[in-house]
């Protein structure tokens, strides 16, 4: 459902300018800024294609193009650049009206000081060192949630910056609006995994609504035979199925089941255009197992997904799945399941019930049954296997009672130091950044949640941006953490987010 998720999308290129120049430079200056946005599209790392529009110089114009950004459907954000000087007073109408994310591509046409021919026609025409000032002190002055990206336009850095905002900025416009369902409702008694619907639809855009079970059972009900015969042909295809499992083995019912039930939660999501949802083991009247391949599988196809009622961890791994989508790896729900204290170095098994995603998967997963602990249902048909190793972070999102503070934390993902032959859960194995005790007392002291959105595609400046856009608190644990600063950043926070929310 992801492939091709930015195609329809754009990103306005916006220059500004004012009428001092006369016509000749102006005309220069559209030439450049065309030039710039042929290269940004011509690039492999930007996945939104750009827009260039005509430069304004005037408020009114400012104020025009910033309500047409709103207005238009498509628009993901706007890449603003002062060529030349731009008073920035005349920008500050639009501003205001603007709603939509907001990048200063702080660059310059020249790369070089012409030294030799350099005159007053070159520094007039070339102003971006002062005239990105003058819009940046309004930025700041505005308070504007904004990206900056400095550098000259055609350096590797400067476009990957660009492009990881981009694809941030489509992952908030894909939460907009989006609809995420809660089969049953929270896990009892459990805290992280609640929150303040109504704060997040205000925040993130995004709605969280409950149904009850009875409901997603109809959908599993209706489900054909031809439908289950064309999925389980599509699992002895993509996966190795135990023995059990396979055609005429003792437990092929209960894969037969879990192919329903795949197909119900896929055409309930479906008619209901929803982009993630959320299950609880507590809450499965009428189901007969657990879902858990078909959990998987929808992850895979980029739904978001959270257990045991968790909404805000659904929502931030369809986030997470937008803004990684087309890049090599993958993103999962996952869960700090069990420690390995060792003298080689301390590490983490994250892992869940089920519900892992496969697209973080190292080699093709198993499919096989095993009984469930807890839940007293029917032994639930999952998908095992090791995750990639590599560069990975784990996110997560908590709802502080007054605000929302995502929380990031790189690490590294390992192999398994031995097979894990009676371990029936796919699992991760990681060593968090800066070293696990540093990592997991600054998790704690953040209030991490036990669920987290775990991904191999994105590093925390996708995070960073997301953050940036929605106007939440960003807490980043990595090599650089210390718990000395970090405690006095958390308090800051506190204050900072106090006093600029104030009654809101
Ligand atoms: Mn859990």
């Amino acid at each position: 459902m992801l492939t091709n998720i930015f195609d329809p999308l754009e990103v306005w290129f916006v220059v500004g300018s004012q009428q001092l120049y006369g016509p000749d430079a102006l005309a220069q200056v559209a030439q450049n800024a065309a030039t710039i946005v042929d290269a940004l599209n011509e690039s492999t790392q930007l996945s939104v294609k750009v827009h260039y529009k005509p430069i304004v110089t005037t408020p009114e114009k400012v104020h025009n193009i910033c309500l047409a950004a709103n207005g238009e459907a498509n628009c993901v954000g706007l890449i603003c650049w002062m060529h030349t000087f731009s008073p920035a007073k005349m920008w500050i109408t639009g501003l205001k009206a603007l709603r939509k994310p907001l990048l200063q591509l702080h660059t310059q046409f020249n790369r070089e000081i012409p030294w030799s021919s350099i005159d007053m026609d070159f520094m007039n025409l070339n102003q971006t060192a002062h005239g990105g000032r003058e819009f940046g002190y309004l930025g700041s002055r505005m308070r504007l949630q904004r990206k900056i990206v400095v550098g000259h336009w055609q350096d590797a850095d400067v476009l990957t910056q660009i492009g990881t905002w981009m694809r941030a900025a489509a992952a908030w416009h894909d939460a907009q609006g989006a609809r995420f369902a809660r089969f049953g409702d929270n896990m009892r008694e459990v805290a992280v995994t609640e929150g303040d619907k109504v704060s997040a639809q205000l925040q993130f855009g995004i709605s969280v609504s409950a149904y009850g079970l009875g409901d997603l059972v109809g959908y599993v009900e209706g489900v054909t035979n031809q439908a289950i015969t064309d999925l389980l042909a599509i699992y002895e295809e993509q996966y190795t199925l135990a023995p059990t499992l396979q055609v005429d083995g003792a437990e092929r019912a209960a894969l037969v089941e879990a192919a329903r039930i795949e197909l119900g939660i896929q055409s309930f999501l479906s008619d209901g255009s929803f982009k993630g949802f959320t299950t609880n083991f507590e809450n499965l009247h009428g189901l007969v197992q657990l879902p858990g391949i078909g959990v998987q599988r929808l992850m895979a196809r980029g739904y978001g997904f959270g257990a045991e009622g968790d909404w805000k961890t659904a929502a931030l791994l369809r986030a997470m799945k937008v803004m990684g989508a087309g890049l090599e790896g993958g993103s999962s729900f996952m869960e700090d399941y069990t420690y390995h204290f060792s003298s080689q170095g301390n590490k983490v098994l994250g892992a869940h019930m089920l519900e892992i995603c496969p697209s973080i998967a190292a080699e093709t997963p198993n499919v096989e049954v095993h009984p469930l602990s807890i839940g007293g249902k029917a032994d639930p048909v999952r998908l095992v296997f090791d995750a990639q190793p590599g560069p990975a972070l784990n996110a997560t999102i908590i709802d502080l009672g007054g605000r929302f503070r995502l929380i990031v934390n790189t690490v590294e993902v390992v192999a398994p130091e031995a097979p894990l032959p009676n371990l029936p859960v796919a699992r991760a194995l990681w060593q968090p950044h800066p070293s696990f005790n540093v990592a997991v007392t600054a998790w704690i002291l953040a209030g991490g949640a036990h669920h987290t959105g775990f991904s191999l595609s994105l590093n925390p400046q996708y995070l960073d941006d997301f953050a940036e856009i929605a106007n939440i608190e960003y807490v980043l644990i990595d090599q650089d953490t210390s718990l000395r600063h970090l405690k006095k950043e958390l308090h800051w926070n506190d204050l900072y987010y106090h006093l600029a929310h104030g009654l809101i």
